[in-house]
């Protein structure tokens, strides 16, 4: 039984879910002015980086790339893999914390103006829709109406352009993935060579035509987890795309009749028809938000056109609206903000001291010194290297600041890029010149452009006697 709406029945159920429960298919007025515009450019300029970086070399190796299968990473040209895990995990914590604060502080800003799913939906796919079957009210009749050859044609062409699209996003993602060499040859051999990859490509075109042609808003408003974290995250201060309530209510009708005794809001809707998750920002922060700005754009216009002030929706906090106090330094702001220093300074530590060869050196457990002809010491050590680099790099070792040898045990050592290997090493040494029973000795590691590495060990040797 339906019972009359109240003031805050707008809580009872989801804008995109019809009182019988099913889904309420969302035809939002097309969006226009001053942000729109600012979205617009931003979104080709990240659809430009997404679709070019795959392509882009320094060097002759990728700019970017996010090999999970082979666990190889290529940040703006930097290699990282395995051994680099915990930089990895580091920086993943790190990105964590920032959205956090982030959030804290300016709400889901990242929604309306990064996340790759508003951009291609509300900047893509929904352009297509306004091109191809007109306003929203044209759309409703056209989805509405028996299936005609105009129609076929028209559903036809849109979702042969959805597939096509979905198609080349396919093939981007997984070009930032396995990489565009591993891409062409999937896309040039026989098939029968590359089942799994092509398997991918076709998956993940349909999923993401099903995704932008059927689940649409569904995504962010059910499934994705930083919708969900708001709650949590955002407070009286946050930034966030909020309807002055304290301007426009009491709101009401425009009677030009009449001096206006209400608020600013005339009640036009304009900012509902717009919202492309179905909601009304008038009734304060929801999660189904998504901070796309459509909101905002709608009602300047209307405030322009019935001659107010632009803002009655607009980028404020809670307090700032209430309150007039703008507050971007909270104590919880301020807590993570110390801990994303921190993090940043340890992560920008590592990254700035790491080495292309990463080295370890150990006396080989259990091993003493050895008597060697013509009055020397040896003592074994066993090496492992890591390239961290694109290039086979050979390996050489030298003594610093002591006169001996180092022999490496079989064949010269060449280490392979982005490889592991590990070697025998014998130091030699002149009895005479062994004052202690445990000298300390540095070895440096040298690669192809020089000193690599420089490690710290011992030399266990005989003790002298003293001289009577
Ligand atoms: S667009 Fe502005 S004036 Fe119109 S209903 Fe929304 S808030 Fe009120
Ligand atoms: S309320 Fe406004 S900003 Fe939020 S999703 Fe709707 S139109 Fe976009």
């Amino acid at each position: 039984m339906s019972s009359a709406p109240t003031e805050q029945s707008f809580r009872d159920h989801l804008g995109i879910v019809s009182e019988e429960g099913k889904r309420k298919w969302i035809y939002p007025k097309a969006p226009g002015g001053r942000f729109h515009s600012a979205r617009l450019i931003v979104s080709w300029i990240l659809l430009a980086v997404l679709f070019v970086s795959p392509f882009l070399r320094v060097n002759g190796h990728p700019f970017m790339l996010f090999d999970i299968t082979e666990r190889k990473f290529v940040i703006l040209g930097q290699i990282f893999g395995p051994h680099d895990f915990f930089l990895l995990a580091l920086a993943m914590i790190t990105t964590v914390v920032f959205i956090f604060l982030f959030t804290v502080v300016f709400g889901r800003l990242f929604c309306g103006w990064i996340c790759p799913q508003t951009v291609f939906l509300e900047m893509v796919f929904r352009k297509i829709d306004y091109w191809l079957e007109g306003s929203p009210r044209e759309q409703l009749r056209l989805n509405e109406s028996p299936w005609t050859g105009k129609k076929l044609r028209v559903k036809g062409l849109k979702h042969a352009i959805y597939f096509v699209l979905s198609f080349l996003i396919a093939n981007t993602l997984l070009a930032w993935v396995i990489g565009t060499d591993k891409l062409f040859h999937i896309m040039s051999d026989p098939p029968i060579e590359h089942l799994g990859g092509l398997s991918a490509i076709v998956i993940f075109s349909g999923g993401f035509h099903w995704l932008f042609a059927w689940f649409r808003e569904q995504a962010c408003i059910l499934v994705c987890p930083y919708g969900r974290l708001q709650g949590v995250l955002l407070d009286r201060n946050s930034i966030v795309i909020a309807y002055d309530h304290v301007r426009g209510e009491p709101r009401g009708k425009l009677r030009k009749s009449e001096p206006r005794k209400l608020g600013d809001c005339i009640d036009c809707h304009q900012c509902v028809d717009v919202c492309p998750t179905g909601i009304d920002i008038r009734n304060g922060t929801q999660l189904e938000c998504v901070n796309c700005t459509a909101c905002i754009d709608a009602c300047d216009t209307i405030m322009d056109t019935i001659d107010k002030p632009r803002g009655l929706i607009r980028y404020d906090s809670f307090d700032g609206i209430e309150k007039k106090v703008r507050s971007l330094f909270t104590s919880r702001s301020i807590g993570y903000s110390v801990v994303l220093l921190i993090l940043v300074s340890v992560l920008s530590y590592f990254l700035a001291t790491r080495l292309d060869i990463d080295v370890t050196i150990l006396r080989t457990p259990g091993m003493y010194f050895q008597e060697q002809p013509d009055n020397f010491i040896s003592n074994l050590y066993d090496m492992k290297a890591v390239n961290k680099t694109f290039v086979n790099l050979p390996l050489s070792f030298r003594l610093k600041g002591v006169d001996g040898t180092i022999r490496v045990l079989g064949d010269s050592l060449i280490l392979k890029s982005q490889d592991a290997a590990s070697a025998k090493l014998f130091v030699l040494m002149k009895r005479d010149q062994i004052k202690l029973m445990n000298t300390p000795l540095t070895i440096e590691v040298y690669g192809r452009n020089g000193l690599a590495n420089t490690i710290q060990t011992s030399f266990l040797g005989p003790v002298q006697k003293k001289a009577e």
